[in-house]
Parts: C-alpha cells; structure tokens; sequence
C-alpha cells in the first residue's frame, strides 16, 4: 500500500489529487488492472467528478451544505456531525480502471480529496490489484 500526503486549507474544500495518484501508481509499475484510492478519516471523503471548471467543486460543497445543515440537532459531542454526515455521503473509496499504465479516467474527470472539517493534514492511502 502507498500513501500520499494532502495538507488542507479550508474547513470545506476538494482538492485535486489526480497528479499524485498518477505519480503513485507510475511507481506501482502496474500496467493492468485496478487503482483503489482510500480515505482513512471519518471527516473526510474521495470523489471522481470535473476537474476543468473549478465552479463544479464549489457548487459540491455548496448543495452538500444544503443537504447537511450546520443548524440540526445534533447529538455527537464533538460538534462536528455536519462533516460526518458529508464524509458518510461522498464516501472514503473510489477505485479508478488502470489500463497501459493510465488511469482510465474520462477527459474531464479528476479524483478529488474532499475535506469537510479541516484545515488539516491528511493521507489518502492507494492500493493496485491487477
Ligand atoms: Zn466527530
């Protein structure tokens, strides 16, 4: 298993980690198979979606807020259920076709860290199977 470094800035943000899961999986050497991307944090999540226009990662954030209200009830004492609610959402894996050496992803698709409770240091672990 592999693990890439994402530092975040924002206490809501997706962060393209395209470039470095490519990076990864170059060192995997694998040619054909499958590429698991995993967040191990219960405030954060992963997803595939536009990496072109930049507006596509704020209207995300801005319907899961929507979605999750900060003004519910909530019962977890640490005051931060709204990013729970988000991660559990989104979800912590995405798994991307691996074929010569790519990633199979579409012309405008990007993988994106999402961060719901941050700014923090964070990992997002990479495994290839083939
Ligand atoms: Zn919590």
């Amino acid at each position: 298993m592999r693990s890439i470094e994402v530092r975040t800035q924002a206490r809501e943000e997706l962060v393209d980690i395209t470039a470095k899961v490519r990076e990864e999986l170059v060192s995997t050497g694998i040619k054909d198979g499958i590429c698991y991307v995993y967040v191990p944090h219960t405030t954060a999540a992963v997803t595939i979606n536009e990496s072109a226009d930049p507006s596509v990662k704020e209207d995300i954030l801005m319907t899961l807020r929507k979605i999750v209200p900060d003004s519910l009830p909530y019962k977890h004492s640490e005051g931060n259920s709204p990013a729970h609610v988000k991660a559990s959402l989104i979800g912590s894996s995405i798994k991307v076709i691996v074929e010569e050496r790519q990633l199979s992803l579409g012309t405008w698709q990007g993988i994106f860290f999402c961060e719901f409770d941050g700014p923090r240091n964070r990992r997002v672990f990479i495994k290839t199977s083939s």
